[in-house]
């Protein structure tokens, strides 16, 4: 295992990842691919390597936020689909199609103009596109069928690009009133019956995300966007209590304790802003982890981590890089594990709940998890590689 220097680090386990690849592959229909959604550095997971094993376990196709996740993909030697969820500007549209990845776009110029690049780049290859249409989701898309009708017409006369894809996505997929969802979803099929009833053959359509193809594996189309869950992580508590996939999370993350010491001097302060005094006697352990690694400041005196199996308190405020965790009586010493987030010795601290704590959601808890934590890679039960950009020793 490789040494590291500032104790703390992320375990990605690819064989959770592998399941919950496979519980979606038995719940949506035959005829529905999965495309691994990896924007975000595979929310905070590691895009590389989990794109390769997704890939591998019954993703066929891949998502990302912007063009320059998807080239960080193709450098890594992946060759599979990769689709940019995002606006890409046309300054760019060279680089998409110098790399093969395919970019959604809505708008009839942006269409004449990327193919009017493409034409004087004199480029071997079409672009692929796909169409986002804006049922009720208000961020990117078509939202008028005259205009999709054109956008179509104006992709069909180009020499640069070809249609691959058609899609929309749900608000409120991860919500119990699911009006707006099935108004979402007649919205978009009324869409595509208007085009085929031009005599327009459609290319793959994709609508679901995680929260719907949970909801609505009826919806599941051609293919489905799969993130949130691909991480074994449910997209509301809502879809979480319908039990109707069983999901692993993938990721925890671990650090070990930098430095004990038993409050029997004074000062007991503890932190910035001197916000905690220690107890005499209470034992305190610090650890190499703070709000630059992803660690939000807002679990100052509030968040716990696990120490032998037992909950124990963050005491004072979290710092850019360190936090103080409070013993109590219990034993501890330097170099032993503690787990922020997950499991140790039957005892568990889910990324769920610190996102409850944190008013927020569990995508927000492990996409904004820093780059300079080093991941780890467990695979069959054994660390296969570990992925950073920080220096190793
Ligand atoms: C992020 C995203 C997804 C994946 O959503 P999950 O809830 O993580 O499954 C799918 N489609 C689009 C357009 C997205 O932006």
């Amino acid at each position: 295992m490789t040494k590291l220097c500032r104790e703390v680090w992320i375990e990605v386990n690819l064989d959770a990842i592998k399941k919950n690849l496979r519980a979606f592959h038995h719940y949506i229909p035959n005829k529905s691919k999965i495309m691994a959604v990896v924007k975000a550095n595979a929310y905070g997971h590691g895009a590389v390597e989990v794109a390769r094993h997704a890939l591998e376990h019954g993703a066929s196709e891949l998502a990302v936020a912007g063009l320059e996740e998807g080239i960080i993909l193709r450098k890594a030697g992946i060759k599979a689909p990769i689709l940019v969820l995002g606006f890409t500007p046309l300054k760019c549209v060279k680089e998409a199609s110098a790399w093969n990845i395919e970019l959604s776009a809505f708008q009839v110029d942006w269409i004449k103009k990327a193919n009017e690049i493409l034409e004087k780049e004199a480029v071997s290859s079409r672009l692929a596109i796909h169409i986002n249409v804006d049922t009720g989701m208000g961020r990117l898309g078509v939202r008028r069928g005259e205009e999709l009708l054109a956008i179509v017409e104006a992709l069909t006369a180009s020499k640069f690009l070809k249609w691959t894809g058609i899609y929309t996505h749900f608000s409120t997929a991860d919500e119990p009133d699911t009006t707006l969802t099935r108004l979402q979803h007649d919205k978009f099929i009324s869409f595509l019956r208007y085009l085929k009833n031009q005599g327009i053959e459609l290319p793959t359509v994709h609508m679901n995300n995680t929260a719907a193809t949970i909801a609505f594996p009826e919806y599941s189309a051609d293919m489905i966007r799969l993130g949130i869950g691909m991480y074994g992580l449910y997209p509301s508590e809502y879809i979480k209590q319908l039990n109707l996939v069983k999901l692993i999370p993938a990721l925890s993350l671990k650090a070990r304790i930098a430095y004990v010491k038993t409050m029997i001097t004074e000062p007991r302060t503890i932190s910035y802003g001197a916000t905690y005094i220690a107890d005499l006697g209470e034992i305190i352990a610090t650890l190499p982890i703070g709000y630059a690694d992803g660690y939000s400041r807002e679990l100052s005196n509030r968040g716990f981590v696990l120490h032998d199996g037992r909950r124990v308190p963050v005491v004072g405020r979290v710092t850019m890089d360190q936090i103080m965790v409070s013993l109590g009586e219990g034993d501890g010493k330097q170099g032993d594990e503690v787990v922020i987030y997950g499991r140790q010795k039957g005892a568990e601290i889910s990324v769920d709940e610190v996102a409850e704590m944190l008013d927020t959601i569990n995508y927000e808890v492990v996409s904004t998890l820093s780059r300079r934590i080093p991941r780890f890679y467990i695979r069959d039960g054994e660390i296969l590689k570990v992925s950073s950009p920080v220096l190793y020793v």
